[in-house]
């Protein structure tokens, strides 16, 4: 039997290493045989073996037939089928983009005269060290290794070899967070690759010692992606070299040159850096990497971003060589290299760094604390996870809790349902990570389009409308009970909360409570554990009054109830149209729910993607849902925007929403930021009294920087050079020692009005020809200024004509009185 499938490669980087490995775990979990064909170019790759798919030089819109024989081929073809589309889109995580390329210096460091070589920036951020060249490590020439010293002697050392490196790997995805552990996961399914395995195998029975079929197997994969014809798969070439380098530090240790001594502050050269050099790197030494090769996606590059690391790509090295052993600046966002420079270009970095140092903090506050909106509405924002090393994800980037842990994963690759102990360990693991904070699981929800082959399952015309979770509970009895008690037991070590998914009936919930109640009192729990309900079948939303009474708490399931609200498959595309959580219907049916459930003093969140949906949250907020559960990455982007927001005001929106006649209506209506609030024009972080800048570019760039920490401004080389482009037509320096420079920029996001009392009086070409002590700066955006700009502006100027004006502003230290005094003698101009 042969099933065939067509795949449009959805993904924009291609199929690469991380999705590779992704569809390699799928299909190696079934018994057929799966074979793709890149129509573009004719390779054939085998779909288990992510080396074989990595070969296939899969780009994005790439048309792949997919050829299923043997076992079941017509149920591996659904359940493939519903992979790719609903999984692989998501396998890869876009990358942040990389900064721009080289841009012009701003004006306060081009006029310290500096003559940078330039690069392409790939990192972010600024590092001042001393240049030093990494000794880099190149792969041996197979005949320059050991010969074979017998065919079984090589192939226990290759087995043994690949499983130490195996376990390292292991390890190290384990100990590593976010990105260095999917680098680590990465290498891990390339050295476990079956063609890799294959060819290693073959090399040895014909021959070769283990230490050379790992160089000859590494040199053709080399080459084979070299010649791919996208630059991102290219840039995998450095994935199997790294794991190969790592597999011949054991076959023949001794082959890598010594690492060089780093001095404490370096900017590292290299000609270009595998992963797991750059991680063997001592990196409270390494402050910066200037590398000759390296593309902005490969692995090297994205593990530098993720420890924050500036980087430059494309210098030569004739371009440092003047420069080894002494101290230079490296500018990732500029992409400049400043070799020895002088003493006001290393100052003017050593405030650079200041100043990107306090950002850091303000976006770490940002990010941590409290999910709150900006007038105090707290939204607690958890994350959905499948098992534990994600929780830990989540609640690295600072989850609340964890509003979703779909545990049929822990089912559906399995032939057995997995023990109560095994659950227990897991759930527990997760509990301990969570130290505190809640954690929701829900029974295992299979069925639809989550078949589990431990579980047998009828064939159904319509699987998200028949045999699914509670439904199939009472025919599972027992791994429901044993489920339930590994719950219980992890409940010991920390806030677990039981939820069960797909509840239409009072009678399904009860039937659940009552297992529930039976296994604590068998168990002996003394403290009962709530139980939820997953709010996904609409037949709740009309007997919800009834529910409240007997449930503690609701998850919104947005994907399943939007599907059954708009009787539109949530798998069919040619019913796209209708499925959507921002229809103002499924908006209200959400809304009405809040209110109910919160009348009766219950709990509810939301856990479909709908949560992390971009206009969704000054909905969500406006409606007073208690918490919204999303994939890790789109936390911190959800906190931020939250803390922006006013309560009250989304609920006003909410309320025109609601009025909306679709979806699209919706959209419009958020896009138009009516739930963004306005900053007030002058707050008491624009006063800056008492700075000791010594120059006019000095005073420009230090206001802009305080404007953009302050998120007034979003690129502030480009506000620094507007507001130039006013004081090259005229001096903004009105006389008596003041100046009032002034711009409508693209790049200012709210209207600003700054202060700065200088220490000691800057030349700005006034037209009296005196030293300005006192700045007053005028920021707003191009777009929506209208007149207000130059009204500021007139009014500023003829205050500054009053003696008793200057004096008062010279003279007043208390910043709270400064601030009521140009709000005063402002009024009315805006
Ligand atoms: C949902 O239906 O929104 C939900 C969160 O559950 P699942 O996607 O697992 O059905
Ligand atoms: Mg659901």
């Amino acid at each position: 039997m042969s099933h065939s499938l067509t795949l449009v490669c959805p993904l924009p980087n291609g199929i690469h290493a991380r999705p590779a490995s992704r569809i390699a775990e799928f299909c190696a979990g079934f018994g057929a045989a799966i074979r793709w064909r890149n129509q573009r170019n004719g390779q054939m790759a085998d779909a288990k073996s992510v080396l074989s798919l990595i070969g296939g030089d899969i780009l994005f819109n790439d048309v792949v037939d997919i050829e299923i024989d043997g076992a079941e081929s017509e149920r591996v073809a659904a359940e493939l089928s519903r992979f790719l589309k609903q999984t692989l889109p998501h396998c890869d995580e876009p990358l942040a983009a990389a900064p721009a390329a080289s841009r012009a210096l701003p004006r306060g460091l081009a006029e310290l005269a500096p003559s940078p070589c330039f690069g392409q920036p790939a990192g972010q951020g600024v590092a001042i060290g001393e240049i030093c060249v990494h000794r880099a490590y190149r792969m041996p020439e197979p005949e320059t290794l050991p010969a074979s010293r017998g065919l079984d002697r090589e192939l226990a050392e290759l087995g043994l070899a690949m499983a130490g490196l195996g376990e390292r790997l292991l390890g190290e995805a384990a100990r590593l967070d976010g990105e260095a552990a999917a680098v680590s996961r990465a290498h891990l399914s390339l050295l476990r690759d079956s063609d890799f395995r294959a060819r290693l195998e073959e090399a040895v029975a014909a021959g070769a010692s283990a230490a050379s079929a790992v160089a000859a197997a590494v040199a053709h994969y080399r080459a084979q992606l070299a010649r791919s014809a996208s630059e991102y798969l290219r840039e995998r070439e450095m994935d199997i070299r790294d794991v190969g380098r790592r597999l011949l530090d054991i076959l023949a240790p001794g082959m890598e040159p010594g690492a060089a001594e780093l001095p404490a502050a370096a900017l590292l050269w290299a000609e270009d850096l595998a992963p797991s050099e750059l991680l063997a790197l001592d990196r409270s030494r390494v402050k910066g990497l200037l590398l000759a090769r390296g593309g902005l996606t490969s692995h090297t590059i994205i593990l530098a971003r993720a420890f924050s690391l500036p980087v430059l790509t494309g210098v030569q090295h004739g371009a440092i060589a003047a420069g080894i052993g002494e101290t230079a600046v490296l500018d990732a966002s500029l992409g400049a290299l400043f070799l020895s420079p002088s003493p006001e270009v290393r100052d003017y970095y050593l405030d650079e760094e200041a100043l990107l140092a306090c950002q850091r903090q303000r976006l770490a506050r940002a990010c941590g604390g409290a999910s709150v909106s900006a007038d105090g509405q707290r939204l607690e924002l958890a994350v959905n996870i499948a098992s534990a090393a994600e929780a830990q994800l989540g609640f690295a980037q600072g989850a609340d809790g964890i509003g979703l842990f779909r545990t049929e994963m822990l089912f559906m690759d399995a032939d057995e349902p997995p023990s109560e102990d095994a659950q227990f360990q897991c759930y527990a693991e997760v509990v301990r990570l969570a130290a505190g904070r809640p954690v929701i699981i829900r029974t295992f929800d299979i069925g639809g389009d989550k078949p589990a082959r431990c579980m047998s399952m009828p064939q159904e015309r319509n699987p998200f409308l028949g045999y699914r979770a509670i439904r199939m509970y009472p025919d599972q009895e027992a791994a429901f009970r044993s489920q339930l008690r590994a719950i219980l037991r992890a409940g010991e070590f920390g806030p677990v909360k039981v939820m069960i998914p797909m509840i239409a009936t009072l009678a399904e919930l009860r039937w659940a409570r009552r297992l529930l109640e039976e296994e604590r009192a068998a168990l002996g729990v003394a403290e009962p554990v709530p139980l939820g309900i997953m709010l996904e079948v609409p037949s709740v939303l009309f007997q919800l009054e009834a529910f409240c009474r007997e449930v503690d708490f609701f998850s919104v399931g947005s994907n399943d109830l939007t599907q059954y609200l708009f009787a539109a498959d949530r798998d069919n595309d040619r019913v796209g149209q209708l499925y959507d959580s921002l229809h103002p219907a499924f908006l209200a049916a959400l809304s009405q729910a809040a209110a109910t459930i919160h009348r009766h003093g219950r709990w509810i969140g939301l856990c479909g993607e709908a949560a992390a949906a971009p206009h969704a949250l000054p909905l969500f907020l406006g409606m007073g849902l208690d918490e919204l559960s999303m994939s890790a990455p789109s936390l911190q982007a959800c906190r931020r925007r939250l803390r922006e927001l006013d309560a009250g005001r989304c609920r006003e929106l909410l309320a025109r929403a609601l009025q909306c006649a679709d979806g699209a209506e919706v959209r419009a209506l958020v896009e138009n930021g009516a739930a963004r609030p306005a900053l007030p024009m002058l707050t008491e972080d624009c006063l800056l009294p008492d700075v000791g800048w010594r120059s006019k570019a000095a005073v420009i760039k230090g206001m802009v920087d305080r404007l953009w920490l302050l998120e007034r401004c979003d690129d502030r080389y480009g506000m620094e050079e507007d507001l130039w482009l006013r004081e090259q037509a005229y001096s903004t320096g009105l006389g008596y020692g003041f100046a009032i420079p002034h711009a409508k920029s693209e790049h200012v996001l709210h209207p600003t009005l700054c202060l700065a009392r200088l220490a000691q009086p800057v030349d700005w070409g006034a037209s009296d020809g005196l030293p300005v002590d006192m700045v007053l700066l005028l920021a707003f955006n191009a777009a929506d200024a209208g007149a207000a700009h130059l009204k500021f502006f007139s009014r500023l100027a003829r205050l500054v004509m009053h003696e008793d004006f200057r004096q008062a502003l010279r003279g007043e230290r208390d910043p709270e009185r400064l601030q009521a005094l140009l709000r005063d003698r402002l009024e009315g101009a805006a």
